[in-house]
């Protein structure tokens, strides 16, 4: 009860009162709040209409007319009252005219908004029963009277876990198609089942995804990511019901695709497990994207079949995958860059022999420290992922540890004790490419060996490389930086090759 009692809430639904009008909370926080969970945001519907709602908070909380209260952006009759709450759930509060569902030409916005004129009717447009309930504002003496309006029985389906369309499933899946991921998100963040008949109809018209825009899907998907437990679930339900085709078809490919000797799990099934653990260790939207994600250039590596089979080059190709993907999901460009970089390389060495301290700084080179943490948790989604018993191996550890103790050693061209403009000096050289491929070949040399990073060793290797044709030191400083990239993962390969490592 206590959850309900917030006196910006309550100082709401007096003022709507007070005016004449009816108040009620609606949608998702009823919900949370029967299921005994603290709201996530605070939704009210009230019979007044938008016009109205802003002229009675225009001053709520002390606002003054130069800078009222109410935001109202979106001309779907949502008012947000801005209440000077310290509550971040708190601080807007939707407060909502009721409505009527419009007609859909486009399958995502209504053509128009109406209003309705009851509560009942504002209710039958919701998309489930656990979302179509409503809680009567009553404030008397500061106290709410908890009054469940439910038309749709979603007391009777919250009780049994079911996430059921209101009405006819097939009419509201073809009003608004979002709803079919909508359905698939809550079944996971609730951790409910789908209705037979909703979940019939959601494959039969899984193909309108295709009408929503990327934006709206990518929410709803990050959401179901966001879920205490990951959304795994909802990541193979998506599946099932033929929907993942039109969100991430990529991940779709490795649906039934066996592994070779080293995986006891398909590809696909091993990506959601990978995503299963990072999200079970409550890891960040990057890192479940990420482990989702990781195998995703499996199957067009794939050579061979059975438990011989190889997937050489997949992290590569696994990149540019990962780029497409979330970039045609419209993810922030920092988020896409970052899953991608994780992605390429996931398959870092981190065997005690094989590692050098070179191929340590190598690493820190390519991925950046501020990026390491996630690449080792990466790494350990991927093993939990494929059945592997322990997350932090010996030698995972023992790589960490390494990392430690080259990482304020030289790994890239800023951290050189010497500067283009050194060169320039000490050579007497214009400026142009050549200072370029000299700064490149001494970082190659430096991060074999960080003694060299002294500035009259560098000066007097200078010295030598000036002397040499251009063609001759960019060729050197071109296998310099392939051997900090590609090189490197040539290099990997062949050594998980002779290891069988994967
Ligand atoms: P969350 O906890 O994730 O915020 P929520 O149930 O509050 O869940 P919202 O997307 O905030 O979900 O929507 C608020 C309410 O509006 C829902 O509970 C539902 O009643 C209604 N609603 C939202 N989107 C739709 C839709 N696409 N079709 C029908 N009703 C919807
Ligand atoms: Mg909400």
């Amino acid at each position: 009860m206590e959850k309900l009692e917030k006196k910006e809430i309550l100082e709401i639904g007096s003022v709507l009162e007070k005016a004449g009008f009816e108040a009620y909370l609606v949608g998702g926080c009823v919900r949370d709040f029967l299921l005994d969970k603290e709201p996530k945001d605070w939704d009210i519907t009230t019979n007044a209409k938008p016009e109205e709602i802003q002229k009675l908070f225009a001053a709520f909380a002390g606002a003054t007319a130069a800078e009222p209260a109410t935001v109202y952006e979106n001309q779907f009759g949502t008012v947000g009252v801005k209440t000077r709450s310290e509550d971040p759930t708190l601080k807007i509060v939707e407060v909502t005219s009721y409505r009527l569902e419009g007609k859909y030409t486009d399958k995502r916005h209504p053509d128009e908004i109406k209003f309705a004129k009851t509560l009942e009717e504002d209710l039958s447009r919701r998309d489930f029963t656990v979302n179509a309930m409503a809680l009567e504002l009553k404030v008397k003496s500061e106290k709410l009277k908890v009054n469940v309006v439910d038309p749709f029985d979603g007391q009777e389906d919250l009780k049994n876990k079911i996430i059921r369309a209101v009405g006819n499933p097939e009419e509201r899946f073809q009003e608004d198609a979002l709803r079919l991921m909508r359905a698939v998100r809550f079944m996971s963040q609730l951790e409910f089942r789908i209705e037979e008949k909703t979940e019939v109809a959601i494959k039969k018209h899984a193909g309108l995804l295709e009408f929503i825009s990327k934006e709206r899907i990518r929410d709803e998907f990050s959401k179901m990511l966001m879920a205490p437990q990951g959304g795994a679930d909802g990541v193979r339900k998506m599946q099932e019901l033929g929907l993942l085709k039109y969100v991430i078809p990529e991940l779709e490919e490795g649906v039934g695709m066996g592994q070779n000797k080293h995986h006891i799990y398909t590809v696909f099934e091993h990506n959601v497990r990978a995503l299963d653990y990072a999200a079970k260790q409550n890891y960040d939207l990057l890192i479940r994207l990420s482990s989702l994600l990781h195998d995703v250039g499996k199957p067009a590596t794939k050579r061979g079949e059975g438990p011989d089979c190889t997937f050489y080059g997949h992290q590569v190709v696994g990149e540019r995958i990962v780029l497409k993907i979330l970039d045609r999901l419209r993810f922030p460009r920092e988020l896409i860059e970052k899953t991608a970089l994780l992605v390429r390389e996931h398959m870092f060495v981190y065997d005690p022999e094989i590692v050098t301290d070179a191929g340590a700084r190598r690493l820190v080179r390519r991925v950046g420290k501020e990026n390491l943490e996630a690449l080792f948790q990466v790494r350990e989604a991927d093993r939990i992922g494929s059945g592997v018993a322990k997350a932090v191996p010996y030698r995972l550890r023992h790589l960490k540890f390494r990392i430690e103790k080259v990482m304020n050693d030289p790994v890239s061209v800023k951290m050189l004790k010497v500067s283009g403009e050194d060169i320039m000096r000490e050579v007497g050289i214009e400026p142009g490419p050549k200072i370029g491929y000299i700064l490149a070949v001494l970082l190659e040399e430096v991060l074999d060996d960080p003694a060299l990073n002294v500035k009259e060793t560098l000066v007097a290797r200078i010295k030598d490389l000036a002397q040499m044709e251009v063609q001759k030191l960019e060729e050197m400083a071109k296998f310099a930086k392939k051997s900090a990239n590609e090189a490197q993962t040539i290099i990997e390969e062949e050594i998980k090759k002779k290891y069988f490592v994967k």
